[in-house]
């Protein structure tokens, strides 16, 4: 359970971690990670196939049966599970309950106001450590990149979102 726990809590780290450095870098732009995700933020609801992301798990789970046994395996995987679903939920949903608004805020801020702050995308955990947290305050959305749940039919803002987001 210890190892589960250490495994699932590493993994916030390395998503901090790849996110800022093979994200945002300019030394790892051309790498298969780098590419994909400057195609994420161009794009806005593009995300990487998920074949890749398996066999991204399926590494990194081989290596780590080896290196640190099942249960740290175990744990690092199902937290990198839980962050790629949360990941593509804050694009394509709404946020429900205090977590979920800030998360969104939290990482939309860091798609449109500010990508060397907030590389953390389920908690600000490593942002706080490492000096890259940036509070929010109304986000200006592109309105080519618009995500669908923050607007109504006729394109503006829904009024649970006013204040929180604008378009711009
Ligand atoms: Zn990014
Ligand atoms: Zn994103």
């Amino acid at each position: 359970m210890i190892a589960f726990v250490l495994g699932a809590l590493t993994w916030t780290l390395l998503e901090y971690l790849i996110h800022r450095w093979m994200g945002h870098d300019r030394r790892f732009k051309k790498t298969p990670f780098g590419v994909e995700h400057v195609r994420h933020h161009i794009e806005g609801n593009y995300f990487a196939p998920t074949w890749k992301k398996v066999l991204f798990a399926l590494g990194l789970g081989a290596l780590l049966v080896l290196l640190a046994g099942i249960g740290y395996t175990v744990g690092l995987l199902a937290s990198y599970a839980l962050y790629e679903v949360l990941h593509r939920r804050y694009h394509t949903h709404g946020g429900f309950g205090p977590y979920g608004r800030w998360a969104r805020r939290h990482h939309f801020h860091h798609h449109f106001v500010d990508g060397r702050t907030n590389h953390g995308v389920t908690s600000p955990v490593w942002d706080l450590v490492f000096g890259t947290y940036a509070p929010t305050s109304a986000i200006p959305v592109p309105r080519k990149l618009v995500m669908p749940w923050l607007v109504d039919a006729s394109g503006a803002i829904r009024a649970e979102h006013a204040g929180v987001y604008r378009l711009r």
